[in-house]
């Protein structure tokens, strides 16, 4: 019986194309078959278990009174409180966020951290906010979702458009909420009020540590090794610095504006306080300027997509001459996409393994603020390292013995981890 013979369960059948949710399902689909999942753990695995949708009216600068729409899904707790951040961006809907909370569910099953999954955002553009209307909608969206987070619950963190600051104000809507200073709801803070050392670095650092593996495994040498990263923000610009200090060459950026390359090496340091200052790296002096569509087409060791979902597609996969894909991004790569990269005969590292250092010094974070003890950042780094190898080690293992591609792989080591603890607890009433 070939793979496609094999039906799915009812209720598990792919929404329509071009729906993220429908990406993630496929994904799942082709490791239950695999593990042979019975069709109940199936359907339970595949269905979010709340979807939360909720208006959040905020008096502009101006005085007009705008609506937003937010967000949160908590996908699965099988294994723990939901995990997983918050975005604002003018595509967000509840099908993305559905698939990304499905995604953290198979995350942090894969790093082996005590969470299920859950994802948040808001469909707004950051970039014509004012910092008190992204203060007042931050703080309108935690009051409208109030009642279903909490540090056993569900923990939100950063994700695309959020950082320290916007956590800052989450910590502090839930603290007023329920009368009491409440760190452990949110990951992701700044140093001063329970955030962890090492954290706003932790998914680059991750990157940065599988890439090096995966190069191990794929026979080249980081020394000099070519890196094409599309995205400049906290994790294309960090892994960037880092994989710079383990010796490999960043030849091209590209973020939402434009992009640069250089073949010799871009001045990282130089690009991340041109970022700072400008808020896009389009128009660094240095190097030429690069498009998208270049960027992917480049002759790399390593391409390392590091923005948002559905930006290597059937459409363009063909173009890609990297050697390996490291997705430092959620879901970058279509299915269609990833059938032929893996045809071809490219190594892609999946993002619920690539960026899991993130949601993994996330965890260290909410140890920590139930501590109310703190970690040095060489002790963070440290357990993060062990981590990150650890679940790199157990994912390759897991391809080469079921002969699949390494995110079959990655699906078959988190489902059968959430699927033996739904089994265990059983179902409720
Ligand atoms: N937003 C990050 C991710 O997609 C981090 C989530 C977290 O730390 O909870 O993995």
């Amino acid at each position: 019986m070939s793979e496609a013979d094999v039906t799915v369960p009812r209720g598990t059948e792919l929404p329509g194309h071009g729906s993220t949710f429908g990406a993630m399902l496929e994904e799942f689909n082709a490791a239950a078959r695999l593990l042979d999942l019975e069709p109940g753990i199936w359907k339970v695995l595949t269905h979010p278990k709340r979807q939360i949708v909720v208006s959040c009216p905020v008096e502009m600068d101006n005085g007009d009174v705008e609506v937003f729409t937010g967000y949160r899904v908590q996908y699965n707790i099988s294994l723990g409180p939901a995990k997983g951040g918050i975005r604002y961006h003018p595509a967000v809907t509840l099908d993305e966020v559905t698939a990304l909370a499905a995604w953290m569910t198979w995350k942090c099953a894969v790093a082996q951290v005590p969470f299920g999954g859950g994802k948040g955002g808001v469909a707004c553009d950051p970039t014509r906010l004012s910092r008190r209307e992204l203060e007042l909608l931050t703080r309108r969206y935690i009051a409208e979702i109030v009642d279903a987070i909490g540090p056993d619950k569900d923990v939100p963190a950063p994700d695309v458009n959020t950082n320290d600051q916007v956590m800052a104000w989450v910590m502090d809507t839930y603290s007023m909420h329920v009368g009491a200073t409440t760190t452990a709801v949110v990951t992701g803070k700044p140093l001063q009020l329970g955030g962890s050392a090492g954290r706003r670095e932790a998914t680059g650092r991750g990157v940065s540590l599988v890439t090096r593996e995966a190069l191990k495994y794929a026979g080249i040498d980081i020394a000099g090794a070519r890196v094409a990263i599309q995205g400049f923000g906290n994790v294309g610009s960090v892994s960037a610095s880092l994989l710079r200090q383990m010796g490999a060459r960043i030849v091209a950026v590209t973020d939402w504006k434009g992009g640069v390359g250089d073949d010799r090496g871009l001045d990282i340091d130089a690009m991340i306080e041109y970022a700072r200052q400008y808020k896009t790296i389009d128009g660094f002096p240095a190097g030429e300027p690069l498009t998208n569509a270049a960027l992917f087409a480049l002759d790399v060791d390593v391409l390392l997509p590091a923005a948002i979902e559905n930006q290597i597609t059937a459409r363009n996969a063909r173009d890609v001459r990297a050697r390996v894909i490291i997705e430092g991004a959620n879901g970058p790569t279509t299915p269609d996409a990833h059938r032929l990269l893996h045809e071809r005969g490219v190594f892609v590292v999946p993002d619920i393994l690539a960026n899991a250092g993130g949601v993994t010094a996330s965890y260290f974070e909410w140890v920590q603020n139930r501590h109310g003890y703190f970690w040095s950042e060489d002790e963070v780094n440290a357990r993060l390292e062990i981590k990150m190898l650890a679940a790199f080690d157990t994912v390759l293992k897991t391809a080469l013995r079921y002969r699949v591609d390494l995110r079959t792989a990655a699906y078959v080591v988190a489902i059968d981890r959430v699927a033996t603890v739904t089994r265990m607890r059983g179902m409720y009433a």
